[in-house]
């Protein structure tokens, strides 16, 4: 039996990346990761521009008495203008600032006059004037190999004006459940038979990772089916994971079977849920065996599958490394061996402050009670033969973290 630590540091040791990296339309980049360096082709914004409907005028050419002649107007979309002294430009929001002019006052602070404009408050130079590179610098890094794309690295880059970046390819994944019990969702309940929750379940997450699920079944306890099934996952996918079948039951195949066509590198990881796990390969392909029940299933994804397959999608390491937060629990709980993922909360005081928060517990945690994990919004970590009393500090991950 391993620790979670060392099962950990094994898997992030061995994994790689397995995905190609292609040229890729920015709007189809979502929840992929870059291919590489993403430097700003411009700068932003790339040129000085209004912050403000109203008038430009040379700061220095400005007294409360003076009235200026509207010589030019200035609207967004324009090439740049020029005005010179006792001059101001007609501007509008966006609009370049013209040559010459080095503030901008907005249209409610000016006065018209004899077809001559006065401001009469105090015009400080570079006012409400948006500048050049305020945002970010022409040949700024805007995104690193491996960070994850989403809605706002996709505004970042579509503000640059980059309409295609290499991006690693999704992941093809094989993902299969196990048991004579299991039934897909959609068929007929039998006394016997339990619904199948844990490729729905798991499929959303892989999904919400940028991976695709390009081969899925559920797999009979038997030896055959087993094989043949894994057989053909490897040649299809990039990564092969199964749930259930990987205790040592006279009915899980899972072991044999790897011991038989791959390989078996780590076994049995000294946590709660989820202690069978295997890792392995179908010839080249690697495998990950997740426990069968659904809490164990979806928690080992989570905490040990994910920099696996993070890594196989090409996420660097900085999005695979997540620290746990640090909270008090308002909770009492004794682990003995086995190190525990308990389903937790997170619980802000009535003024909010986080530095207040607590933690507390679902109070069924056994590994079939799936209605824990829509209670909970993360896992708190127990170490092995330890014991929490209230206010101890206890280290929280949260779903969010966990499935970024
Ligand atoms: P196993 O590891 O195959 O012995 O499964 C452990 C427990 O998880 C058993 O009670 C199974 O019925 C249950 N289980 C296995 N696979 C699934 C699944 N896909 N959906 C729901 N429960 C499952
Ligand atoms: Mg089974």
């Amino acid at each position: 039996m391993i620790t979670f630590t060392q099962a950990l540091e094994n898997i992030k040791k061995t994994s790689q990346c397995l995905s190609q990296v292609k040229d890729t339309e920015l709007h189809q980049a979502l929840n992929r990761f870059a291919g590489s360096d993403i430097y700003a082709p411009i700068s932003m914004p790339p040129l000085p521009n209004s912050a403000m409907d109203g008038y430009a005028i040379n700061a220095t050419d400005w007294s409360a008495e003076k009235s200026f002649e509207i010589s030019v107007v200035c609207a967004a979309g324009e090439p740049p203008k020029q005005i010179i002294n006792n001059q101001a430009a007609r501007i509008f929001t966006g609009a370049i600032i013209p040559k010459g002019a080095n503030a901008v006052i907005p249209q409610e602070l000016a006065a018209e006059q004899n077809g001559k404009i006065t401001f009469h408050q105090t015009v400080e130079k570079n006012q409400f004037i948006r500048f050049i590179g305020e945002d970010f610098k022409q040949g700024d890094k805007l995104l690193s190999q491996g960070e994850r794309i989403n809605y706002a690295e996709i505004l970042l880059l579509a503000n640059a004006g980059i309409s295609t970046l290499p991006t690693y390819q999704p992941l093809r994944i094989a993902l299969l459940a196990t048991g004579d019990e299991i039934i897909p969702l959609g068929t007929l309940w039998e006394a016997g038979k339990i619904f199948d929750s844990n490729r729905p379940c798991l499929q959303s997450i892989l999904s919400q990772w940028g991976a695709e699920i390009s081969f899925t079944k559920v797999i009979k306890d038997s030896y055959e089916d087993t094989k043949s099934t894994l057989l053909e996952a490897a040649q299809l996918c990039d990564i092969i994971i199964t749930t259930g079948g990987v205790s040592v039951g006279d009915k899980d195949y899972i072991k044999p079977v790897l011991q038989e066509i791959g390989e078996l590198t780590t076994w049995r990881v000294n946590i709660k849920p989820g202690k069978p796990i295997a890792l392995g390969k179908v010839n080249d392909t690697p495998f990950i065996g997740l426990p069968g029940n659904p809490v164990s299933a979806l928690s080992t994804l989570l905490l040990l599958a994910r920099p696996l397959i993070q890594k196989a999608q090409g996420a660097n390491q900085q999005h695979i490394d997540i620290s746990p937060w640090k909270i008090r629990a308002n909770f009492t709980y004794k682990t003995v061996e086995r190190q525990d993922f308990l389903r937790a909360r997170l619980v802000l005081p009535s003024n909010q402050e986080l530095s207040q928060a607590s933690i507390e517990i679902f109070d069924k945690q056994h590994s079939h009670i799936v209605s824990s994990i829509r209670w909970a919004d993360g896992l708190v970590s127990i170490p092995a033969n330890t014991t929490i009393q209230p206010n101890d500090l206890v280290e929280y991950f949260s779903f969010q973290q966990l499935i970024r």
